[in-house]
């Protein structure tokens, strides 16, 4: 797609997750996609229009890319089909259909209340055991709703987020700015913390997209009743509902 032109952009149901913008295949359509990027889970790509167009995965949303001629009939979920100037078509679908995709001007990317208030991305050197400490500080929630808030770090989901609290050997319901001095500055845990979510995300992104469906590599996620991997600990993998998600967690050696 990057440096590609829209030749043709076929939509084919009014929404998603939310309806598709006004003249969504007219205003795509044309302009060359100058740069892919990504922020936290939604996909960008800035056109040549400088309008971005905002695309999100949801929960089973997934993008095809088949030389246009191998492209075949669209299927059932095949909800957007984009046919690139590169000679490719870039099908997206989505059976569940929690996934969605705006079109934004650079006014309204800038005003947009899930893109502009972004924490820093979790594998950036922005982020590290300071700037999650500044995070914190005064924080009343849980350092798992904190982790799980965008503001703090972008991108974390409940799963990457119940594993880096058991590597980093921290209960999830601890409140947040026990973390930080009152100052804000890091204590033992913070730096303990900020490396445990970049390496619990490094490590899955070397096994590749998938992993969490077939959920066989997790230290804590999804393990309820199961001896908790930490060595020496020999606690039971526990779990309860927070904020309406599930937190898996050892009572034994997350504190
Ligand atoms: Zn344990």
């Amino acid at each position: 797609m990057e440096g590609a032109r829209f030749l043709h952009v076929d939509v084919r149901r009014p929404d998603l997750r939310t309806a598709f913008p006004p003249r969504f295949a007219a205003r795509l359509k044309g302009r060359t996609v100058v740069r892919l990027d990504r922020r936290a889970k939604y996909l960008l790509a800035i056109l040549s229009s400088d309008d971005t167009l905002v695309m999100h995965l949801g929960m089973s949303g997934s993008f095809r890319v088949d030389p246009e001629a191998a492209a075949v009939d669209p299927g059932k979920h095949d909800h957007v089909i984009f046919s690139m100037s590169s000679g490719f078509v870039v099908t997206f679908t989505d059976p569940r259909r929690f996934g969605f995709m705006d079109l934004l001007t650079p006014r309204q990317l800038s005003a947009d209340p899930a893109l502009s208030r972004l924490g820093p991305e979790p594998l950036s050197p922005e982020f590290d055991a300071a700037a999650l400490a500044r995070a914190c500080r005064g924080k009343k929630t849980s350092l798992k709703a904190a982790l799980l808030d965008q503001r703090v770090v972008a991108g974390l989901g409940n799963i990457y987020v119940s594993e880096a609290l058991h590597l980093a050997h921290l209960s999830p319901s601890r409140r947040a700015s026990t973390i930080a001095t009152a100052s804000g500055a890091p204590r033992p845990a913070a730096i303990r913390l900020a490396a445990a979510i970049k390496q619990v995300l490094n490590a899955a992104i070397a096994r590749g997209a998938g992993a969490y469906r077939r959920g066989d590599r997790f230290r804590v996620y999804g393990r309820t009743g199961e001896r908790c991997r930490m060595p020496r600990c020999g606690g039971t993998i526990a779990q309860r509902t927070q904020a309406g998600r599930t937190t898996f967690y050892c009572p034994t050696c997350q504190r």
